[in-house]
């Protein structure tokens, strides 16, 4: 049940009808299980404590390095050499002392990620790379899980909602692992725009209003502010998803 603290922390969006007290409540009970703590990972956990989510839980293997903060707001200069996950977790401790911060200094594996998202209600990625989305995806669509996909790449972005049985998951979309260069080129602010996307999505997911990304790619330009959204299907012969309903 909200409290009066609630009630007025949360004041302007319960103002809005569609979420109202019953969506705060919902969002209150979630658990949400950000996959990151970096460029994506901060502004998912900020926008996603701020909303009021119960639970997040925060997994990062990494600690925070020099050249991660034009993007990884949630680490400080001071934070450099510390673990992402410590570093994010006292920061969100402060935003909202009442959402139940659980942080993982954990590499995501094949043999771990059940029990790392076990409990989630929906999983949000905040990754970097191919292999650990793809060992994400099929846990998500092995429990039934929503996966909010976000990737950037220079001034580009791109972010869609994949809910197992529904929409393509993310290996019917990535048939073949591109390659990927070491350090790839990123200003801040898409990381950005791309996460606050993403909590839109688990919002409205969570709380049950609007329409959801879901079968749709949302592709954002920086360099001339295009925003375009397409359309994406199941692949049939998805190895991971194929088959089934
Ligand atoms: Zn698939």
């Amino acid at each position: 049940m909200l409290t009066e603290y609630d009630l007025l922390r949360y004041r302007r969006q319960i103002f809005y009808p569609y979420l109202g007290e019953e969506g705060q409540d919902k969002l209150k009970q979630a658990h949400v299980v950000v996959a990151g703590a970096g460029g994506l990972g901060s502004p998912n956990a900020i926008y996603l404590a701020a909303a009021g989510i119960g639970r997040l839980t925060l997994i990062d293997d990494d600690v925070v390095s020099l050249s991660n903060l034009n993007r990884q707001i949630l680490h400080y200069d001071e934070d450099v050499g510390r673990e992402k996950v410590v570093s994010a977790s006292e920061k969100l401790g402060r935003l909202n002392p009442a959402v139940q911060v659980r942080p993982l200094k954990v590499r995501i594996t094949e043999k771990n990620v059940a029990s790392l998202i076990a409990a989630a209600d929906v999983v949000v990625d905040g990754m970097d790379n191919f292999e650990t989305r793809l060992i994400l995806n099929r846990a998500c669509v092995d429990r039934g899980i929503p996966f909010i996909h976000g990737g950037v790449h220079s001034l580009m972005g791109e972010v869609t909602t994949l809910i197992p049985g529904k929409t393509p998951c993310f290996a019917c979309l990535c048939q073949e692992i591109p390659e990927q260069e070491e350090e790839i080129p990123v200003l801040g602010p898409l990381p950005g725009m791309i996460a606050c996307v993403q909590v839109m999505e688990a919002i409205k997911y969570l709380a049950g209003f609007g329409m959801l990304l879901a079968g749709r790619m949302l592709f954002i330009d920086g360099s001339d502010m295009t925003f375009s959204t397409i359309h994406i299907e199941r692949a049939k012969n998805c190895p991971v998803c194929g088959g089934k309903s």
